[in-house]
């Protein structure tokens, strides 16, 4: 049976609406041994013959047999197999892949041998067959034409297919050169089919064993020169070679598609950059979007610490320390807090005496009662002036490690009106979360005190009077300073024009009263629109007015309460016009169990970690913006693959030719399209380290965690894989390019660039 037989093979161009015959009505039948000799002058069907024999162009007429089988109802998957399995091409213009090594071209077509190290010693080997070992690291672009005709045969030869095709393989050397090319041909194809376009029949006279004429698409004649050499048995010749299995073609596409990323270290390095770029835009529309999900997040009413509970009477009364107490008592609450109202307010934190004093603030949330862990800086607060921060990791710059100089001489300047002493800090990383400062029982009691009996219009007269109530001198101040400093006395006013009245009269003719008067509202959350104002005063004398200065400096016209009498004072409003208390217990879970029983006695009462959600539209809304959040995201990520797709297009080309190189090599598309993406999966891997890198960096440099949104390893998680589906995006894209156009058709474009 012959190898292969044309049977009335017939094949039409049609383009642009012209008819060109590119061969017709051709009956030929080869065999192994044969050295053919196809001769014809330009335009008469030579390639197409070649090219319809190895399958790269299709045949319109006829039938073409393969060892007995018909081939006219073979599809692209089938002609590849064929390919595969049968065929050697060898161009004219060479078609090596330029990029790569001789060796690296050579083992492209070893891939079926799955021992590396066997594949590398096979490719050795045939490379001192065609004469090339010195030159086995050379790149294809910087070999001679006769060289790279030589890696050419040489990956033919490593496929060891039955048929070798050479369209004019001399057509572009030197005579001497040519020669050498056709002796190597034949000496390797002793037991091949070996069919050889050419011009020049003299060239290969003496080696061929048959020649072919074609005239005008047809067979002009079809002598036989001689017989045959060949001793080999046609049947075992064929190697039966297994379809290449799923796993099979993942793996040789990995070892391709790293080639590939090496062969071209100026492009892959492009790449790697665009990738870098693109995974910095990730970042971007990941952080942003992380950023802007927070705006519409559920509220939380109350400032959430572990285990609070937040409860009101359920007619809104203020609830008093007994009422408290019992109710402490009687849902098992561990501690209890009164007037809570510092809780949930924000405050402005300043470092004093500091070069930085304004440029180091931060915003935190009061708090009492909570614990940080013993995993802390310094200690916890003892004194009412002394306060424990838990700040981000970027407040590192500020108070240091608490081993030199940071943490223990710490002064902070508490929303503009009292000073504290920092004694210990925690820090953490995760800057969404908001500051806290912890205060001492007392300490909290005094801030709020404070906090409170500032937040309403403050009226403090001071007035002098003489010992027939004669008004001698008076003085209004808006404000006051708490003071640590005065003990036994209540109230200090610094005005020298107060003590210059003082030494004049003698302080014994003399009587000082200091009236100060509020008004407030009922504070409470639930009744606070129909809340009763309440007005407070309090008159001090001489006997609680400090004559002579207390420790510290103050400025001119400042008035000083002690923080006892704040504190007393603000008892006193408070448990008049606050209405609510926190409650706490082990922990959330314990809190809401401990609301919800409260609720059913009639409490107002939630636990702090309750978010607020007012209704269900607000629910489905935020739902919404949750997708149309995830849609922009995913938009973001496809225009950055089509940007980078479009950086990357034009070097794109220059795969083309590859690509077809290798399919005309019978390269299964399975394997290509593999290392395409092992390719691009490559190019991703710096991108993936910068975002390592930068998440490190910014871990590790307490500064820069000051700059960045912290992100949550989920987000990072979600620019991987928004990364993932970027260069999916981008390769399938790319491998659709590509695999358009036909084999010959890409190999003729690749050429002509
Ligand atoms: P040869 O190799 O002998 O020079 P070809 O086989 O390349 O000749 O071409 C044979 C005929 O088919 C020519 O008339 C040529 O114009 C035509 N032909 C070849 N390839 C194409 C094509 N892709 N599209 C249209 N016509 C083609
Ligand atoms: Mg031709």
């Amino acid at each position: 049976m012959a190898l292969l037989t044309l049977k009335d093979i017939g094949k039409i161009y049609v383009s642009e609406g012209n008819v060109a015959v590119g061969i017709r009505g051709v009956n030929l039948s080869f065999d192994r041994g044969e050295f053919v000799a196809v001769t014809g002058k330009s335009g008469s069907g030579k390639s197409t013959l070649l090219n319809v024999i190895s399958g790269m162009d299709s045949y319109e007429e006829g039938e073409m047999y393969v060892e007995g089988q018909t081939t006219s109802h073979y599809l692209q998957p089938e002609w590849e197999e064929y390919r595969q399995k049968y065929i050697s091409f060898i161009f004219q213009d060479y078609n090596i892949i330029e990029s790569f090594t001789v060796l690296q071209n050579v083992e492209l077509a070893l891939m079926h041998i799955e021992d590396k190290k066997e594949r590398r010693e096979r490719a050795l080997e045939l490379l001192r067959r065609v004469g090339l070992s010195s030159h086995i690291k050379q790149k294809g672009s910087k070999l001679s034409g006769g060289q790279k005709q030589r890696t050419v045969i040489a990956r033919a030869l490593a496929k060891d297919s039955p048929i070798i095709l050479a369209d004019e393989p001399t057509g572009n050397l030197d005579s001497a050169t040519s020669a050498e090319i056709i002796e190597l041909l034949r000496e390797v194809s002793r037991d091949k089919l070996l069919i050889v376009v050419t011009h020049n029949f003299e060239q290969v006279e003496k080696c061929a064993t048959r020649h072919i004429r074609i005239f005008d698409g047809a067979v002009e004649s079809d002598h036989v020169l001689s017989r045959p050499e060949t001793d080999v048995e046609p049947v075992a010749a064929v190697r039966q070679r297994k379809e290449l299995p799923a796993k099979k073609a993942v793996r040789n596409g990995l070892t391709l598609g790293r080639t590939i990323f090496t062969a071209k270290p100026k492009l892959s390095f492009f790449l790697c950059m665009l990738m870098i770029i693109g995974t910095l835009g990730v970042f971007l529309v990941t952080s942003l979007l992380g950023e802007a999900a927070q705006m519409f997040e559920d509220n939380t009413m109350f400032t959430h610490i572990d285990g609070r509970v937040v409860v009101t009477n359920g007619n809104g009364e203020v609830i008093s320390r007994e009422q408290l107490d019992e109710i402490a008592r009687k849902y098992g609450a561990e501690a209890q807090l009164a007037h809570d109202v510092l809780l949930d307010m924000e405050t402005h934190i300043n470092l004093v005496e500091s070069e930085e004093y304004n440029l180091w603030y931060v915003n935190a949330r009061n708090t009492y009662g909570e614990d940080f862990g013993d995993d802390i800086i310094g200690r916890y607060p003892e004194k009412a002036n002394e306060v424990f921060l838990y700040v981000p990791i970027s407040y590192k710059n500020v108070f240091g490690d608490g081993t030199s100089g940071g943490v223990e001489c710490a002064t902070i300047n508490w929303n503009h009106t009292f000073e504290l002493e920092v004694v210990g800090v925690k820090y953490y990383y995760d800057n969404n979360i908001p500051a806290k400062c912890l205060f001492t029982e007392e300490g909290f009691r005094t801030a709020t005190a404070v906090y409170y009996l500032q937040s309403y219009d403050v009226n403090i007269r001071v007035e002098v009077m003489d010992d027939k109530g004669a008004q001698v001198y008076s003085i209004d101040y808006y404000s006051f300073y708490p003071s640590f400093d005065l003990e036994g006395g209540d109230v200090y006013i610094y005005d020298s024009e107060y003590y210059r009245y003082l030494k004049t009269w003698g302080e014994d003719n003399l009587s000082t009263t200091v009236s100060f008067t509020s008004s407030y509202y009922n504070y409470n959350y639930y009744y606070y629109q129909s809340s009763d104002t309440y007005v407070f005063s309090r008159i001090f004398d001489d006997e609680d007015i400090v004559k002579s200065a207390p420790d510290g400096t103050y400025s001119n016209y400042e008035l000083l309460i002690s923080t006892d009498t704040l504190c007393e004072m603000a008892e006193e409003v408070l448990s008049e016009s606050y209405s609510q208390a926190s409650l706490f217990f082990a922990n959330d879970k314990e809190a809401r169990e401990a609301a919800r029983v409260m609720r059913d006695d009639g409490y107002i009462a939630v636990s702090s970690d309750t978010t607020y959600v007012p209704d269900a539209s607000t629910t489905i809304m935020n739902l919404l913006l949750y997708i149309m959040m995830a849609f922009v995201w995913l938009m973001a990520i496809l225009f950055l693959a089509f940007f980078i797709n479009l950086c990357s297009s034009r070097a794109l080309s220059a795969f083309k030719s590859d690509m077809a190189i290798m399919r005309s090599m019978g390269i299964g598309v399975r394997v290509i399209q593999v290392s395409m993406y092992v390719r691009m999966l490559i190019a991703l891997i710096p991108a993936y380290i910068t975002v390592i890198a930068a998440a490190l960096i910014i871990f590790l440099n307490p500064t820069l965690n000051g700059y960045f949104v912290f992100l949550y390893p989920w987000q990072y998680a979600l620019i991987f894989v928004g990364m993932l589906i970027l260069t999916a995006r981008i390769t399938y894209k790319q491998v659709r390019k590509l695999f358009r156009e036909s084999v010959k058709k890409s190999l003729k474009g690749g050429n002509a660039e």
